[in-house]
């Protein structure tokens, strides 16, 4: 599926549960922007937010009284290839595959290593789609955000890309950007679930005119890992063009 069909069923099916767009947000200058970690409104927990800077929010109907339900509940990201968003979006995530960290579903407090190309897609918008969905913009990027209670965050671990010395986020230290959410031993965390260890708040997006490759806060990409392999790094084009 390309990342416009995906969008438009992800959408669609989201109109059916129920998008909420009072919460929708652009994070940048002159939209929603703040530095260092927010220390007021919402009650988000024991972890630092910080301004997912260059990203949108569409945001999702979870529940009524959100904000009492999930009162000191952390937000995290879990990057997406294109494959897996329906599922994840609509019914739940899964365990991870590869388990650095040992078992569990594997969220970040940064965007930034959330959208690593190993784990978030990176998509060229076609042209015919591009006003419809994106008003403008050549390439495209999906996280999901999610909300966890502190008491399921089972590890908080560094940075599996072999990033020993660059800054993927300046906001958060690479041995603490990986966190392993508890999977309470289901083969799927369901978000229909009220005692799911997590859940889905929205979809994050980022819209570049260039390829997020030449974004100055992807420059860890080549410090670390990125190979020329779809299934592994999905940039979407061929690495030598970067
Ligand atoms: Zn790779």
């Amino acid at each position: 599926m390309g990342p416009i069909e995906s969008l438009r069923e992800i959408l669609k099916c989201r109109e059916d549960i129920k998008l909420y767009p009072k919460y929708n947000r652009i994070y940048a200058s002159g939209n929603f922007y703040w530095t260092g970690a927010l220390n007021y409104g919402l009650d988000r927990g024991n972890q630092p937010y910080y301004c997912p800077i260059g990203w949108q929010r569409r945001s999702f109907y979870v529940t009524d009284n959100f904000c009492e339900r999930f009162k000191g509940w952390c937000i995290c990201y879990h990057g997406t290839k294109f494959k897996h968003d329906l599922s994840i979006l609509l019914s739940g995530l899964k365990p991870a595959e590869t388990k650095a960290h040992g078992d569990g579903i594997y969220a970040s407090p940064s965007t930034n290593y959330a959208c690593h190309p190993r784990y978030s897609e990176v998509k060229r918008i076609k042209s015919s789609s591009r006003k419809l969905f994106f008003k403008s913009g050549n390439y495209v990027q999906f996280v999901v955000e999610c909300r966890v209670h502190p008491k399921y965050i089972r590890k908080i671990g560094k940075e599996t890309l072999g990033a020993e010395k660059p800054i993927i986020d300046s906001n958060i230290p690479n041995d603490s950007i990986e966190w392993v959410i508890d999977y309470q031993n289901k083969s799927i965390v369901d978000f229909n679930d009220s005692s799911a260890s997590i859940v889905c708040s929205g979809l994050m997006i980022r819209v570049t005119d260039d390829h997020p490759g030449l974004l100055p806060q992807s420059q860890s990409w080549y410090e670390s890992h990125i190979c020329n392999y779809p299934k592994c790094c999905a940039l979407g084009i061929d690495l030598e063009h970067l």
